[in-house]
């Protein structure tokens, strides 16, 4: 078995993992670059020729793990995507916002005659989405169907719950040459535990020598999450006691069902008042959605939670906004609100309405609750500068700001290193999806508590045999 690392390898955007045996080649997720300036040429190429892959497992639906689908199946790729149902349907809303949004900025690149003549063409359009669910074959977690899935002769798969984002899998991947069985074990991203609506991440019953995990620092070592929470509520009490708006900015995919979750919560346990709430990114309506088809998904603790109907993200004073104008209308609404919606780090979508309507006014509050990346306005907010740019006009910022650090979708590396710890038969581990000064720490730490393992933090395009 020989794996190659194209994407998600020295760095944490882009997965593409490739596995090779038996003469067949199975990719383990297929995603965008995404964040600095030559992300768009990395985009443009694949390092492989897509006609050669024979199937793909997508472990979950962010778009750093499946927006290179289309590309893939555009230039060739005819095998079978296999992924979770809930991965699935996500992943097409997901792939879908990604090529309106590449066409919105073809169009602005060509008007505005930015880059080259390449570059002001989308990287693929609403319509090549579709073809990428033709390829696609459900596969349940293994708590539902415990069965093996076989993909070719002498490979076959099982899903475990990572606990990441609705959908996410573990992949115990089994490939069998004849003369013995070898297992990888392929995490994707791993969830931290105790994450509203979601399973803790699950324990493979296999052995299994090869493990392909991430690195991802998630950060949670401040307070535990019950903590984060009550001074989430805190603030909003204290925020709606002076007739404020409380806007949280939140990815689409994921943050926001937990911080409507915890809202919902909360307001059952009159621990906050019934204020309007307001989520106002269409995308995040569209995801929110999917979540209410995979109720199977949602962990125990939702239904002791919400056990009248197990409708975690549904309640009375909750409103999802889909049209723009009812969106425009909020910024002339007079507090007490809150309103959550996207970009997550402010540098884009409607998000960026309401701080130009709300930052300049004390009596409001900003909730920053997930990473802001370098150059972001998120970023700024975070570092305590007394104006920003919005739109073209700048602001004052009076409104408070307060940062929860504690609702990261990853484990930090005490709870990844137990986590890995319960894994039977490691030999060998591949660090993937992680910037290196902090994937070479887990590392080290990783030899420190198991000296029999081989660890590595593979650079993009090396190849391992396994
Ligand atoms: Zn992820």
């Amino acid at each position: 078995m020989i794996i190659t690392f194209y994407g998600g390898a020295g760095g944490v955007t882009g997965s593409k993992h490739l596995v090779e045996a038996q003469g067949k080649r199975l990719l383990l997720d297929c995603g965008l670059f995404q964040g600095l300036q030559d992300v768009r040429e990395r985009n443009r190429a694949l390092p492989f020729e897509p006609d050669s892959i024979d199937g793909v497992v997508l472990s979950h639906a962010h778009v750093d793990h499946c927006g290179m689908l289309p590309i893939l199946v555009k230039r060739g790729f005819a095998g079978k995507i296999y992924a979770t149902p809930a991965t699935r349907d996500v992943a097409y809303h997901m792939m879908k916002d990604v090529a309106g949004i590449e066409v919105q900025d073809a169009i602005y690149r060509a008007k505005h005659k930015i880059g080259a003549p390449d570059d002001r063409v989308p990287l693929y359009t609403p319509a090549d989405v579709e073809p990428v669910m033709e390829r696609f074959e459900e596969i349940p977690y293994a708590r539902h169907d415990a069965s093996w899935h076989e993909l070719w002769p002498g490979w076959r798969l099982k899903f475990y719950d990572a606990g990441h984002i609705l959908g996410s899998a573990i992949t115990m991947l089994e490939v069998d040459n004849g003369g013995g069985k070898k297992r990888l074990v392929y995490t994707g991203d791993v969830g931290a535990k105790n994450v509203p609506l979601l399973y803790d991440p699950e324990v493979p019953e296999e052995e299994v020598e090869t493990v392909l995990t991430e690195s991802t620092y998630g950060g949670r070592d401040h307070e535990p999450l019950e903590q984060a929470i009550e001074r989430m509520a805190q603030v909003i009490n204290k925020v709606v006691d002076r007739g404020g708006k409380i806007i949280v900015p939140a990815f689409s995919l994921g943050r926001t069902q937990m911080i409507v979750y915890i809202l919902h919560k909360l307001t059952d346990e009159k621990k906050i008042p019934r204020v309007p709430i307001f989520v106002d990114s269409p995308l995040a309506v569209e995801v929110t959605d999917v979540f209410k088809e995979h109720k199977d998904d949602y962990d125990k603790e939702t239904v002791v939670d919400f056990s009248h109907a197990v409708r975690p993200l549904t309640f009375r004073n909750l409103t999802y906004v889909r049209d723009i104008e009812e969106s425009k209308s909020l910024n002339v609404k007079p507090g007490p609100y809150v309103v959550i919606s996207a970009s997550g780090m402010m540098s884009s979508g409607r998000v960026v309405h309401h701080l130009r309507h709300s930052i300049s006014d004390p009596r409001n509050a900003v909730l920053i609750t997930g990473y802001q990346a370098q150059g972001t306005m998120g970023r700024q907010l975070l570092e305590g500068v007394k104006k920003v740019e919005l739109l073209g006009d700048l602001f004052p910022v009076k409104a408070e700001v307060e940062v929860f650090n504690e609702f990261s979708a990853h484990p930090d590396h005490q709870e990844l290193k137990e986590y890995l710890g319960r894994f039977k038969g490691v030999k060998r581990v591949f660090l993937v999806h992680g910037e290196a000064e902090q994937a070479e720490e887990f590392k080290r730490e990783l030899e420190r508590k198991h000296p029999e393992w081989q660890v590595r933090y593979p650079m993009e395009g090396e190849s391992w045999e396994a």
